[in-house]
């Protein structure tokens, strides 16, 4: 998981990533790249992903983001998680206590990251463009900043 300062971004990463599973059954991405601008996330995928997946993907990835929700983070010994979580993506480095981040009800997974602390500072969500090749889904998105 990117340790990169961008809490908007990569708060919307843990939400797509929450729906993707959620809609599709695919793993959570297993490549990410979090910039403030502009972002991407790779996922494993078997199937099309077209143009009505993106904008499906976007409205429910909105949806969720604007029911400002809390983003809290609480620890969990790493055995307790291996429970809950796939941990297969941990580095060995990362310990026997695991930072678990929430948002809201919707998602929860071991991140290290930096986060906003509700989903209201997030903004509107956007899917610039998605490909699949290789069994592999990419997509990039951005943000419009959250209204004032
Ligand atoms: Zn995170």
């Amino acid at each position: 998981m990117s340790k990169d300062e961008a809490p908007r971004m990569h708060t919307a990463e843990h939400v797509l990533n929450g729906v993707m599973v959620a809609r599709y059954g695919c793993g959570r991405c297993f490549s990410a790249h979090i910039n403030p601008k502009k972002s991407k996330c790779d996922y494993n995928f078997d199937r099309p992903f077209d143009d009505a997946d993106a904008r499906a993907v976007e409205a429910e990835v909105n949806r969720v983001l604007s029911g400002n929700l809390p983003v809290t983070a609480v620890d969990m010994d790493r055995a307790e998680a291996a429970g809950s979580f796939d941990l297969g993506r941990l580095p060995d480095d990362a310990g026997d206590t695991l930072r678990i981040v929430r948002v809201g009800e919707f998602d929860a997974c071991p991140c290290s990251g930096a986060h906003v602390d509700n989903t209201s500072e997030v903004g509107s969500f956007r899917i610039i463009s998605h490909d699949v090749e290789n069994g592999v889904l990419r997509v990039r998105f951005k943000l419009d900043a959250p209204a004032a």
